[in-house]
């Protein structure tokens, strides 16, 4: 079956289909959209991501619907708000002929109230994060109680993230005679554990071999000394000058710290993860999209699902915990039949993790080198040469021309080209000379690669033993207050009338936004930051001669912005990459800011 005439859909969604611009279906759903519309079972579809799988349910959810009853009938499960609103997008642009068709998004971190309303004038499908369709249940707020399809979509990721106990609490109240179908990129035990428990029968697809990555994708390691995985990073950018990637971090803290070290080198980059505010995480996924962001850091939970096409690198700057994660990653590349490429960081410790890999992806990986400062600046050169060939001319610059004509009337086209690249080349030229090679990993492993105490920030608090606290009742205070996890204060110090503590600096505007207006006992509680970053480690390291302060790391921490020089240290210096600006979109406004929180 070929066409999406044949798979036996109405012709309201067919049109919709041609309005996509979808030519073929796709293998996933060749197979489940006959089956979901000629059946009433359960089903379990693997297919990898970027399969079109929101169609191959959501097409013949519409279908089988009724559009004009205003009872829900539908509910797809999603693990993050960003794939909640994608679904949600996508199933509208389905739906654009379906007369009354009213999809509605349930997601954390949106007004409640809104979320109700919509679902109040009739939503015949909702697409939810299990967390706020849990609370949305238990407040009464929707009902669930006579759906017919329950979709569990990106299930492996639902339970990665801890969500077995909402998906049963909410399943318990949708009706036992409901269809379910599943949607998973891999089958791990918990996967199947879940389609045994909330499924009868299911017939089962699966497309390609389980868990295997897509087959327009190449792999291949690099590998470093733990302390050059940063170094490594910004050369396999700068080595490829059109790059559109998504760099995978294990946790937030890394994330940030990753995508910040590189806004501060000058590169178009930006942090996606759990602990920016929506609103942060919405503008970070424009940017990305609209090519404003060229290297999107990310944690997986936070990247999962997000189906932004033409990435044409994902670099794993640290492997997953679960090696079935990789899969996920990579199937952020090699999409729509594109070809990509999927670079994994490693230190010699981790090489057997290689190996492990392979198996699952059942593919080889190719072992690369770091490319040396000298390739580098010929790639950056040549790719300068192809964008000056292709650059259309502004004439807006005409008015100065009689000017520069005079000032370069006596230099020939060929001395020209040559000064003109020398400025590029001198720039990379300086930067890179002298770099060491990357892959000769002498094996200093159990360096920490970025060390957390340079990122906090200390904190007064003018609560303190008057006020009956010792140093741990007045740490479950803060973290209970602030909704933080067990280590994330620390250093707490009580004295008399005040305190101090520290958090992480990613927690920073949240600590001080929340003690903006904070009452207790009737008495303001007033927080304030005592010390600058630059503490302990920085000073030792910090001031040098010539006022550069490089840490052991070779992170340049964060105290080091303003005094920002021209350096040649690679580790340490702004990237040459970008600071030309020679692109007409690399002006100051359209690189995106630090993604901080206010
Ligand atoms: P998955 O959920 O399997 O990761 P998505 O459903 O997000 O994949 O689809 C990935 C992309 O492919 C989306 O941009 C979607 O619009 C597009 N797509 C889906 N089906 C087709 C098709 N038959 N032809 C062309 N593009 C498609
Ligand atoms: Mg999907």
């Amino acid at each position: 079956m070929n066409t999406f005439q044949q798979l036996g859909l109405e012709e309201h969604l067919l049109q919709a289909i041609t309005d996509l611009g979808f030519e073929t279906p796709s293998e996933v759903q060749q197979k489940a959209i006959p089956t979901l519309l000629s059946e009433e079972n359960d089903l379990v579809a693997l297919a990898q991501t970027g399969t079109g799988k929101t169609a191959a349910f959501g097409f013949p959810m519409l279908q089988k619907i009724d559009i004009n009853s205003r009872t829900t009938q539908g509910l797809i499960l999603s693990p993050t708000r960003e794939l909640c609103l994608q679904i949600t997008n996508e199933l509208k642009l389905y739906g654009k002929y379906c007369k009354g068709l009213n999809v509605t998004a349930i997601y954390g971190g949106a007004s409640i109230t809104e979320q109700a309303k919509n679902v109040k004038r009739g939503a015949q499908i909702i697409v939810a994060t299990p967390g706020r369709m849990k609370d949305m249940i238990s407040r009464r707020l929707v009902d669930i109680s006579k759906i017919d399809y329950a979709v569990l979509d990106e299930a492996d990721e639902m339970l990665n993230m801890g969500f077995f106990e909402d998906i049963k609490s909410i399943l318990s109240h949708t009706p036992q005679e409901k269809s379910t179908w599943l949607f998973s990129a891999t089958m791990p035990k918990e996967v199947s554990i879940i389609a045994k428990k909330f499924m009868a029968n299911p017939t089962e697809i699966t497309v390609g071999h389980k868990n295997t990555g897509s087959k327009n994708v190449s792999h291949e390691y690099y590998l470093v000394g733990s302390r050059d995985r940063y170094a490594a990073l910004k050369r396999l950018a700068d080595a490829n000058p059109q790059i559109f990637s998504v760099i995978f971090c294990r946790t937030k803290r890394d994330t940030q710290k990753v995508a910040e070290k590189l806004i501060e080198d000058g590169y178009n980059a930006g942090a996606l993860h759990g602990d920016l505010s929506q609103n942060q995480r919405d503008l970070v996924m424009k940017s990305f999209r609209n090519k404003q962001i060229q290297m999107l850091v990310a944690t997986d939970v936070a990247a999962r699902g997000i189906d932004v096409d033409d990435i044409t690198h994902v670099i794993n700057y640290q492997l997953p915990d679960e090696i079935e994660t990789y899969t996920h990653r990579s199937g952020r590349t090699g999409r729509a039949g594109k070809s990509g490429v999927s670079m994994v960081i490693i230190t010699k410790s981790e090489q057997r993790k290689i190996k492990t890999i392979e198996k699952i992806i059942q593919k080889a990986f190719i072992k690369k080198e770091v490319p040396e400062g000298m390739e580098i600046c010929e790639v950056q050169l040549k790719a300068l040469a192809h964008k000056i060939h292709d650059t259309e001319i502004n004439h807006e610059i005409d008015p100065y021309l009689e000017e520069i004509n005079l000032l370069l009337e006596d230099t020939s086209k060929e001395e020209l080209i040559k000064k003109f690249f020398s400025v590029e080349f001198t720039r990379f030229f300086n930067y890179y000379k002298g770099a060491k090679n990357l892959n000769s990993p002498k094996g200093n492993n159990s360096e920490s690669e970025i060390r957390s105490d340079d990122q906090s920030a200390r904190f007064f608090i003018n609560i303190g033993k008057k006020d009956g606290y010792d140093w741990m009742s007045l740490k479950d205070f803060l973290r209970d207050n602030l909704g933080l996890g067990q280590d994330d204060v620390f250093k707490v110090d009580v004295k008399d009338s005040f305190s101090f503590f520290n958090t992480e600096t990613v927690h920073m505007p949240k600590v001080l936004e929340f003690f903006t207006d904070f009452k207790q006992n009737g008495r303001y509680i007033n927080v304030e930051i005592t010390e600058k970053k630059e503490r302990r480690g920085q000073r030792k390291f910090g001031k040098q001669k010539g006022g550069r302060s490089r840490r052991k790391d070779g992170f340049r921490s964060s105290g080091d912005r303003g005094r920002r020089k021209d350096r040649n240290n690679e580790n340490s210096g702004r990237s040459p990459r970008r600071s030309s600006d020679f692109k007409p979109q690399g002006s100051g406004s359209s690189r995106p800011r630090r993604n901080r929180r206010k």
